[in-house]
């Protein structure tokens, strides 16, 4: 008898399962339909022995010490701090856009003051900012917001940031200083071994096991547990009976270069160009040395495996269906970005996990009988 049944290995499930056994010495099966731990979060070395992420580009970054020092329990860290250049106007600029992608666009030397003073002239300030147009419109005008955020938006999500909410391209922000980071948060670092190697640290205590290749629906009924974590889609789990979830999914297409080093930063945006929405190059992130160099293309696709939740308020009211369904059905936890429908980083599901925990912990029982 286990006293979890985990569906999904990614950083949801491994944390649950992670802290029930360690702390609480429950007993723990986690299953995954993949032929591999760690979600989306998987890295692996490809067959030119480079560190790739399979499913595109995965940057640890967070403000919350709690997350950050209980993932170092696992992994060691490697320093790194993420860049991203946009592909405008025949230019590869920095973006979030600053000081210098403004000066480099238009040819000119503004200082952070005069910066601010143009970002107000061209801004068109809206009362409500409720979608994802309002955000930049309002901030940096409708020129930039056509520039940069047009078009990549409508190729990653296949409609138009006017019917997105604002939270989508709220995770750019807009700075008038120099800073060509993508993120300022306190803690960002890689896993100094890879996703990968962390996640087979948090899951080798004793009372878990592990199944993949498994759909949890073969072995719900055969499998003795007393309770479920659901980290699937959480349409899926009430067999779509509100309807599907719009998820956007993406298609990588991985290539190895024979050449040390491809592109100038870890990630290039296309926003006007291609069919692809960005190139990533791997040995930025990872710091690995190798006489080639492996990237990434990511060409968004409506089928496929569910990556983003689509905010935007149907979607939003529909899942408010669905989360009914599941704080009615007892026994479960739903915890993740997949099965909460949530635009969560890795660190916000691991905080989400380490609350559920708690609460597991608070209503629960101790010690499992032998
Ligand atoms: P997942 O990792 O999706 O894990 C859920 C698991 O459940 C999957 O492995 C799935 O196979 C399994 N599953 C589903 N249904 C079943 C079933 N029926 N039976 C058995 N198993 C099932 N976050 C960052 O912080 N930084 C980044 O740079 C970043 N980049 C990203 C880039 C891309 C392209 C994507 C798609 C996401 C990125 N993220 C990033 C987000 C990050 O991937 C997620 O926050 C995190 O992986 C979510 O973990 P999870 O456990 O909720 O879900
Ligand atoms: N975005 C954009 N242009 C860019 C970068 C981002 O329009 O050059 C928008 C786009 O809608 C994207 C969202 O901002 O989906 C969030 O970008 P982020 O880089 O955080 O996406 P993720 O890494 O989660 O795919």
């Amino acid at each position: 008898m286990f006293d979890y049944l985990i569906v999904g290995a990614g950083f949801a499930g491994s944390v649950l399962a992670e802290r029930l056994a360690s702390q609480l010495g429950k007993k723990i099966l986690i299953i995954d339909t993949r032929s591999h731990i760690g979600g989306n979060a998987y890295d692996c070395y490809n067959e030119a022995g480079i560190l790739i992420h399979r499913y595109g580009p995965h940057i640890f970054h967070t403000n919350s010490r709690e997350v950050f020092e209980y993932l170092s329990q696992f992994t060691q860290w490697r320093s790194y701090e993420h860049r991203v250049l946009a592909s405008v106007d025949g230019q590869l600029v920095p973006i979030p856009i600053n000081l210098d992608t403004i000066n480099r666009l238009y040819g000119l030397s503004l200082t952070s003051f005069q910066l601010e003073e143009f970002f107000a002239s061209v801004a068109e300030p809206k009362e409500r900012i409720s979608t994802s147009e309002d955000v930049v419109v309002n901030k940096v005008g409708r020129e930039l917001y056509e520039k940069f955020f047009r078009n990549y938006t409508r190729k990653q999500w296949d409609i138009d940031p006017s019917e997105l909410d604002r939270s989508v391209t709220a995770r750019v922000p807009t700075r008038t200083n120099r800073d060509n980071r993508y993120f300022t948060d306190t803690y960002q670092a890689m896993p100094l071994h890879g996703y990968t190697r962390m996640f087979e640290n948090m899951l080798s205590h004793p009372n878990i096991k592990i199944m993949l290749q498994t759909d949890y629906r073969d072995i719900v009924g055969t499998i003795p547990y007393r309770e479920m974590i659901y980290t699937g889609p959480i349409d899926l789990f009430f067999d779509y009976r509100y309807g599907k979830l719009p998820y956007r999914s993406l298609e990588f297409q991985h290539e190895t270069v024979n050449t040390p080093v491809h592109q100038p930063v870890a990630v290039v945006n296309y926003p006007n160009e291609h069919l692809y929405t960005r190139v990533t190059e791997f040995k930025y992130l990872t710091g690995q040395e190798h006489p080639k160099t492996s990237i990434v293309y990511e060409y968004p696709r409506a089928d496929g495996d569910p990556y983003y939740p689509v905010p935007r308020p149907e979607n939003t009211a529909l899942y408010k269906k669905y989360q009914a369904l599941a704080d009615a059905t007892s026994g479960v936890h739903f915890v993740g970005r997949l099965a909460t429908y949530k635009y969560y980083n890795m660190d916000q599901v691991v905080a989400q996990a380490l609350t559920i925990y708690k609460k597991l912990k608070g209503t629960g029982n101790r010690q499992s009988p032998e």
